[in-house]
């Protein structure tokens, strides 16, 4: 269980975050979608402190509640421990091969022997489908390709949850289902999942629910089909209308 309570942000005299609360179940498939600017990102980098919310507390599972006020260095830590995130740009380790960079965190953060974390590394190689690129580097890679190495690092923690900003936003058009086909595939094993995206058939075809932000705000969550299918708030209605 993740949850976030009177998470709020500002950027100088910018309010981007205006009280968000929201409670994410285990298993759970959450996306959040909404106009440009609506703070998506901003709400999910304030979930593992790469953004500092200003006000709020963040609880994972029964043992870790943080207060956004006064965090301390090993909360922080224990935060960004129960968390994986998956970046817009993939953020690999350029001078890192594929292996290297999915056994990184495993070694450094979780400090596993090398054997044991080239092993977890070897097996979601083989899940991403990219065995034969095991010792490439990063830039003799597809954006495809590159992101699916990203989502390996993230699953290479066994976080409680994986956060996914924008996960296809800086893909070529050919890319795009490649990388979805793989969410597809580790939302229905279970990982629980936040992501911020501008791809609604995933939200409505894969997620269990949807969150609409706008103006720093939750207008409106529910099932895919309650969000999405059936908006009850104009805003929301507006939204989907355009992207139609
Ligand atoms: P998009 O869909 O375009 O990515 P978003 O809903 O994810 O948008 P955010 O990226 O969270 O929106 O940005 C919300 C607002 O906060 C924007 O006006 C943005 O310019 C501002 N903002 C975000 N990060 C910073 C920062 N580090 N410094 C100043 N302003 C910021």
């Amino acid at each position: 269980m993740i949850k976030l309570s009177g998470i709020y942000k500002k950027f100088q005299q910018h309010e981007v975050l205006k009280g968000i609360d929201l409670e994410v179940k285990k298993g759970d498939v959450l996306t959040i979608i909404g106009p440009s600017g609506s703070g998506k990102t901003t709400f999910l980098r304030c979930i593992n402190f790469l953004e500092k919310p200003d006000e709020g507390t963040i609880e994972i599972g029964s043992t870790l509640k943080v207060n956004a006020i006064k965090p301390s260095k090993k909360d922080i830590l224990a935060l960004r421990q129960k968390t994986a995130m998956v970046f817009q740009n993939y953020n690999l380790f350029q001078n890192k091969t594929v292996l290297e960079n999915i056994m990184e965190g495993l070694t450094v953060v979780q400090k596993k022997s090398k054997q044991e974390a080239r092993e977890v590394a070897e097996r979601l190689l083989h899940k991403i489908g990219l065995e034969e690129k095991r010792d490439a580097y990063p830039s003799s890679l597809s954006g495809g390709q590159q992101q699916r190495v990203g989502i390996a690092r993230a699953l290479a923690l066994n976080p409680e949850v994986i956060l996914f900003d924008e996960p296809t936003s800086a893909l070529d058009p050919e890319m795009v289902g490649e990388v979805l086909q793989l969410m597809k595939q580790i939302a229905a094993e279970g990982i629980t999942m936040i992501v911020v995206t501008h791809e609604i058939d995933f939200a409505h075809e894969v997620s269990n629910r949807v969150v609409f932000m706008d103006g720093g705000h939750i207008v409106e969550e529910g099932t895919p089909e309650e969000v999405i299918v059936h908006p009850q708030k104009e805003r929301t209605q507006q939204f989907l209308k355009r992207l139609r």
